[in-house]
C-alpha cells in the first residue's frame, strides 16, 4: 500500500467512509504525500501531457493573446499576469518569449505563480530563471491591480463530489476500505441533489471550482482586467461519471495507489460560467472549443512560419502537434476555453463570434 493509502485507511477506521471530493482532495493535495506535492508528473517522462507541452504555438498564442488585451485594457502602467497551476512553467516561457516585441508590455507587467505543488514550483523556477516571479499557495495573496489571468489543466484538478442515482434517490458516493481494499460505496443518507437521472447515472458537483471562479470574478470586477481558462469539460450540465486516475499516460484505478496517480474529472462550464455570472460587473464570453479559439488567434499562420525553418521531421511534428491541438476529435474539440472580462469590455481575441466558435465551425 502507498504512505498516502496507509494515512487514509487509518482516518476512515477511524471516522468512517469518505467523499469522493474528499479521496480526490487529499490525493492531489496532501502537502506532504499527495501527488502534487510529489510527483513530477506532466511530460513524457510523467503520467500526462498538457497542450503546452504538446507544442512551444500553444503558449505563444496566449502570450500574444495577453499581450492584445492589454492594449484592449488601455494599455495600463502595471498589470499583474498571473497563471493558476503552472505546471512545468512552459507555457508562461513560451508566452514572454512571444512578446518580447512588446517591450511596454514586459515593462509593466509582474508576474505571480500560483502553484501548491513544491516539485513543480522547483521545474518552473528552473524554466522561467531570470525572470522575477512570485509564487502563492492561493490567490488571497495577490497583490492589488488590474490582471491578466490564466489557467490551463487546472479547474480539473481541483476536487468534485460525486453523486449516484439509486432506487432511493441521488447519493453522495464515498470511499471506504475494507479486506485490504478502497471500495465505492453510497452514502446511507440522501443527497439534497435535485435534477433528473436514471438508476446508476452520475452527476458531478465541484464546489471548489466554483469558488475559485467566483473569486477570480470577484477580483476582475473590483481590479479590471481578464480571465482565460482552458480545460477539458462539457458546454452543457450533464450526467456522466468523468472522475479518471491516469499514470503513466495510461488510465488506472482510481483506488489501487493513492496519491502516485493523477485524479482528474472534466470540467462543467455551465457551472463554471454561472459561478462567475453570479458576481456583478463580469461579463463571461464562450466557452468556444479550444480548436477554435487556437484557430483564430491564428495557430495554423503560426504553425506554417515554423515550418518554413523546419527540417522535414521537425515540419511532420509540427503539423502533428497542430492537429492534436485543434482536431475536433482530439484536444480541439475535447478542451474548451472561456474568458471573463469587466461588464461592458468588449470580447478579447479569440471570443468575437461565440456560437460559430462553439459548433464545429471553422
Ligand atoms: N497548467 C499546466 C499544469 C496543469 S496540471 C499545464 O498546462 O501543463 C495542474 C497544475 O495545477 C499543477 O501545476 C498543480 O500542481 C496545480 N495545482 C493543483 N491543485 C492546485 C491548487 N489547489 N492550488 C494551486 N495549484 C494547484
Amino acid at each position: 500500500m502507498t504512505p498516502l493509502g496507509a494515512r487514509l485507511k487509518e482516518m476512515i477506521a477511524e471516522s468512517g467512509p469518505i467523499s469522493v471530493a474528499r479521496y480526490m482532495a487529499l490525493c492531489l493535495n496532501d502537502p506532504e504525500l499527495g501527488y502534487y506535492a510529489s510527483r513530477a508528473p506532466i511530460g513524457a517522462a510523467g503520467d500526462f501531457v498538457t497542450a503546452p507541452e504538446i507544442s512551444q504555438m500553444f503558449g505563444e498564442l496566449i502570450g500574444l493573446w495577453c499581450a492584445v488585451t492589454w492594449r484592449q485594457m488601455g494599455a495600463p502602467e502595471a498589470v499583474n499576469l498571473v497563471e493558476l497551476g503552472p505546471g512545468r512553467g512552459s507555457l508562461m516561457a513560451d508566452a514572454l518569449r512571444a512578446v518580447r516585441a512588446e517591450p511596454e508590455f514586459l515593462r509593466a507587467l509582474s508576474l505571480h505563480l500560483v502553484e501548491t505543488g513544491v516539485r513543480l514550483r522547483g521545474e518552473q523556477q528552473h524554466k522561467l530563471a531570470g525572470i522575477p516571479a512570485k509564487w502563492h499557495a492561493d490567490m488571497t495573496s495577490l497583490p492589488p491591480g488590474p490582471l491578466l489571468l490564466l489557467a490551463n489543466e487546472f479547474f480539473d484538478a481541483l476536487p468534485a463530489h460525486q453523486y449516484e442515482m439509486s432506487p432511493a434517490g441521488w447519493r453522495e458516493r464515498q470511499v471506504t476500505y475494507r479486506d485490504g481494499e478502497f471500495y465505492p460505496l453510497l452514502a446511507a443518507a440522501p443527497s439534497a441533489l435535485d435534477r433528473p437521472g436514471e438508476i446508476g447515472d452520475v452527476f458531478e458537483q465541484s464546489p471548489a471550482r466554483n469558488r475559485y471562479m467566483a473569486e477570480i470574478a470577484a477580483r476582475l470586477a473590483a481590479e479590471g482586467g481578464a480571465a482565460l481558462i482552458i480545460d477539458y469539460g462539457h458546454f452543457d450540465s450533464a450526467n456522466g461519471d468523468t472522475l479518471q486516475a491516469v499514470r503513466a499516460h495510461r488510465a488506472v484505478s482510481l483506488f489501487a495507489e493513492p496519491g502516485l496517480a493523477d485524479l482528474t474529472s472534466h470540467v462543467d462550464f455551465e457551472v463554471l460560467g454561472r459561478s462567475a455570472r453570479s458576481v456583478a460587473g463580469v461579463q463571461v464570453h464562450g466557452p468556444v472549443m479550444q480548436g477554435n479559439f487556437l484557430r483564430a488567434l491564428g495557430i495554423e499562420a503560426r504553425a506554417a512560419a515554423l515550418q518554413r525553418a523546419a527540417t522535414d521531421e521537425q515540419a511532420r511534428d509540427i503539423a502533428t502537434a497542430l492537429h492534436r491541438l485543434i482536431d475536433t476529435r482530439q484536444m480541439g474539440g475535447l478542451f474548451k476555453a472561456l474568458a471573463l472580462r469587466p461588464r461592458g469590455a468588449p470580447p478579447p481575441a479569440g471570443f468575437e463570434r461565440p456560437a460559430a466558435l462553439r459548433a464545429g465551425a471553422r
